[in-house]
This record gives C-alpha cells, structure tokens and sequence, in this order.
C-alpha cells in the first residue's frame, strides 16, 4: 500500500543554525513515526549541515528546487540534482507554484527537472495546482490535467513508481484558507483517475499524492482520512518543531 509522506517546505527561512536546530528539535518527535516517511526541505545554504546532523534518523532531506540538468557546465545560480544527490538530500520539490508564479518556472521545466531529479538517483515531489480565478471559472481539473500531462511526458514506467505528486492549489498556499477534505480527494481522485488513463491502474494505485495548502495540526487528520490524500507539504506549519511533529504524528 502506499506509505504517506508528510514534507515540510520550509521556504526562503532560517539561517543555517536555525534550521540545524529546528531539524534538531524535531528528530526526538518524530522518531516513532514509523507510519509515514517525513522529509524536511530547507534552503540550500542549510542541505548539508542538516543532512548531516540528521544521519541515521528517520527524516530525509529535500531541496526546494534544483537545475535542469545533472551535466556540471555554465550554469551560474544553478544546483544540479546530481550535486544534492552527492551532499545526501534523497528529494527534491519541483514546480512549486511560488516558482512557476515567481520565477518563471514552465511546465517545460518542471518535466526536464523531474527527469534530471530521476536520473541523479532523487525522488522528485512534482507540485501542481490550480489559482483561484481557474477555480472560479470551472477549470481547475483542465489546469492541472495540463501541469500534470506536461510535467511528468516521457516518463517511463518505473520512473512513475519514484515520483511523488503534491496538488496544492495555489489559492490555499500560506493564505490559512484549506480546501476541504472533499475538496481535496476530489482533486487527488481525478488526478489518479487521469494516472490510470495514461499509465495503468498499477501505477495509479500505487503513486503517492500529497495535499499542500495551509494544512496544520487541527486539519491534518481530516486531510488524511480520504482515501487518495498520502500525505502533505507543509508549508508555514512545518517551521516550527512541535507543530510540525503533529503534523507529522497525526491521529496519534
Ligand atoms: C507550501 O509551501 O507548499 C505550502 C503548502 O505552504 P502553506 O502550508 O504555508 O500553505
């Protein structure tokens, strides 16, 4: 069956001693969370320091964004997947709306970063979602059955049993407005209906989709009681130790 994953995406914050300690407070929480996988995902100046001080415990490290490419060249500002790989990360976010709104992040993008992701050994979290006025106008579903079409073509079969898929709709990111559990496993079924369609009922079953979009202590249960929510990146609520910690022990 599919394992949940509970990732916090700390963003742009913390300096790296902060972020050691954070990571370090929350080691001791979660140490019996042995019901899901629970990644933290801090700024690139903190990967190393907190990979490290955090070797041989249950939490696995992602960075926030890598390169298009794992080949070393003229990339100035650009990490490729394969120097994450090397520092100890096991995941990387890719295509998180803050990027595609920001920083001028495609859907052509996000597919050539979740191969270079694959090929360096990674497990990409591919996020998609839709805005609000998309919502509004009736075309959420045709949004991210776009994202996801573009974001994951030519991936081979056994690269799909590697990904992680994140749905957050970008209205609820950071904004404290949830989407509803229904909300949610309406989105996460037709996504895994569309992964069915294109890559067989094998794969669909078994790809985990993450729900992101202001999801804290008080909601993660509901979230998590549908039956195609796997789990969730957090975001403001993953900073802090403790209530990342029950984020991550929900129900417990
Ligand atoms: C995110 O950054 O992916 C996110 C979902 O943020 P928040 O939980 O703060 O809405």
């Amino acid at each position: 069956m599919r394992k949940p994953v509970i990732a916090g995406n700390w963003k742009m914050y913390k300096l790296h001693a902060e972020a050691v300690n954070t990571a370090l407070a929350l080691k001791p929480l979660v140490a019996n969370a042995n019901h899901c996988e629970v990644v933290i995902a801090p700024v690139f100046t903190a990967l190393k320091m907190v990979v490290d001080r955090l070797e041989g415990s249950n939490i696995k490290v992602a960075a926030q964004n890598c390169a298009t490419e794992n080949e070393f060249g003229a990339h100035t500002g650009e990490v490729a997947p394969s120097m994450l790989k090397d520092i100890g990360c096991s995941h990387v976010i890719i295509g998180h709306s803050e990027r595609r709104q920001f920083y001028g992040e495609t859907d052509e993008t996000v597919n050539r970063k979740t191969k270079a992701a694959l090929i360096a050994g990674l497990t990409p979290i591919v996020c998609v979602g839709e805005m609000l006025a998309e919502r509004e106008a009736g075309q959420a579903e045709n949004i991210v059955k776009g994202q996801l079409a573009s974001g994951i073509e030519g991936l081979t079969v056994a690269d799909m049993r590697r990904i992680i898929i994140a749905y957050e709709p970008v209205w609820a990111i950071g904004t404290g407005k949830t989407a509803t559990p229904e909300q949610a496993q309406e989105m996460h079924g037709y996504i895994r209906q569309i992964m069915a369609e294109t890559h067989g009922e094998l794969i669909a079953g078994g790809i985990r989709i993450l729900y992101g979009g202001s999801v804290k202590p008080d909601n993660i249960e509901s979230l998590m009681s549908q039956p195609d929510v796997d789990g969730a990146l957090v975001g403001g609520a993953s900073l802090e130790a403790d209530s990342f910690a029950k984020i991550v022990n929900y129900g417990r």
